[in-house]
């Protein structure tokens, strides 16, 4: 982009920015603290390198003071930057203190943004505010349409053939530092149309690896709903045990296991939603059972595979001794329902 722009006026202010908050992070007192934490929770030194995470500092003018420095003043644009709280007068206080940093990245490996992870040096170290706090949408940033560790994970994703899907930043971190490097993140939204649209582009495999808690696997569901509807990807799912998440699996398990899991502890599309709704009901009363074996034929009508189909139908008929007949019968009504 042409650097007189507005955009690229932009850019340059998030280029420095990055810089300054990952000097603050590595090189300084007041990120001290920050920095331990994260080799605390295993983040390595060349991660923080490779994904410049920084640190905002308690100073609330520290950034403006820096980009002054740099020769990058001009107040208009600063307040585009969405950088600063937005207030009438000319203080430029920082958006974002005492937060580490994530720099949200454009596919072209541009900052564009940054989402801001709570931290808190308290004695008690809870946490009282939001724990992650995004930039506000700007001319460069449309958190609809950024999905974190795109510009790195293309080629692998290109390569490996599937891309994987992971709740936070953190778990597509650690996932990069146990060697599985075709992993992304939403910015803490649900996967939307054009993050689906840009995924198109590269690939036809998408792997679900949400947390293991009951809102991820919720998130599981609606995100399979919505793929399925809006394109003809094929999905697994990599359902994390006992409520961690990829990151806490990691950490928990090491490096071996999580890969090991990944190749082969995946769900299909099927058998995740088969589990998913066993959740809403008692099978051992009759009426939750017929209740169970519908919503399941409805779901297996997403099923193109003929082999697919029949062998889920020959499980459903054993599982409740019911012939694969009367089955196939009742998953056609909904067929030509959801026509
Ligand atoms: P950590 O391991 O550091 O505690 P996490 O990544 O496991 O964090 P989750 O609570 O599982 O955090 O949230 C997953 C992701 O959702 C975050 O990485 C972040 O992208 C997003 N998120 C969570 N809370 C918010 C929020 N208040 N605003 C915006 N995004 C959020
Ligand atoms: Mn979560
Ligand atoms: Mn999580
Ligand atoms: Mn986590």
């Amino acid at each position: 982009p042409n650097a007189d722009s507005t955009r690229g006026k932009l850019l340059s202010v998030y280029e420095k920015a990055e810089h300054f908050y990952h000097h603050v992070l590595v090189n300084t007192k007041a990120g001290e603290a920050a920095y331990q934490y994260l080799l605390d929770r295993g983040m390595t030194e060349e991660s923080i390198d490779t994904f410049k995470i920084g640190f905002s500092p308690p100073q609330r003018e520290a950034l403006k003071m820096y980009l002054e420095n740099e020769g990058l003043s001009e107040a208009e644009i600063l307040k585009k930057t969405g950088l600063f709280s937005d207030r009438d007068d000319d203080t430029f206080y920082d958006r974002f203190t005492n937060r580490i940093l994530f720099p949200i990245k454009d596919d072209k490996g541009h900052t564009v943004a940054f989402s801001g992870r709570a931290f808190m040096d308290n004695e008690d170290g809870q946490i009282r505010t939001a724990k992650y706090m995004n930039s506000p949408e700007t001319e460069l940033f449309n958190k609809r349409r950024v999905l974190f560790n795109y510009d790195k994970a293309r080629p692998v994703i290109r390569r490996e053939g599937e891309v994987l899907l992971f709740e936070g930043f953190m778990d597509v971190i650690s996932a990069w530092q146990a060697g599985v490097r075709n992993g992304l993140a939403t910015m803490g939204t649900s996967l939307t149309e054009e993050q689906v649209h840009t995924l198109d582009k590269v690939t036809d495999h998408v792997v679900i690896a949400y947390d293991g808690d009951s809102a991820g696997l919720d998130a599981i569901k609606r995100a399979t709903d919505f793929i399925t509807n809006e394109t003809h990807f094929s999905i697994e799912i990599a359902a994390f045990p006992e409520k961690m998440d990829p990151d806490d699996f990691i950490q928990k398990k090491g490096a071996e296991a999580f890969k090991d899991f990944l190749a082969h502890g995946r769900d299909t599309l099927m058998s995740f939603l088969m589990k998913y709704h066993k959740k809403e009901v008692n099978l051992n009363n009759e009426s939750d059972r017929l209740k169970y074996i519908d919503t399941v034929l409805n779901e297996l009508t997403r099923v193109t595979s003929a082999v697919e189909r029949e062998m889920y139908l020959n499980q459903l008929a054993e599982t409740f001794d019911l012939s694969t007949e009367s089955l196939k019968e009742q998953m056609h009504g909904h067929i030509i329902e959801n026509q």
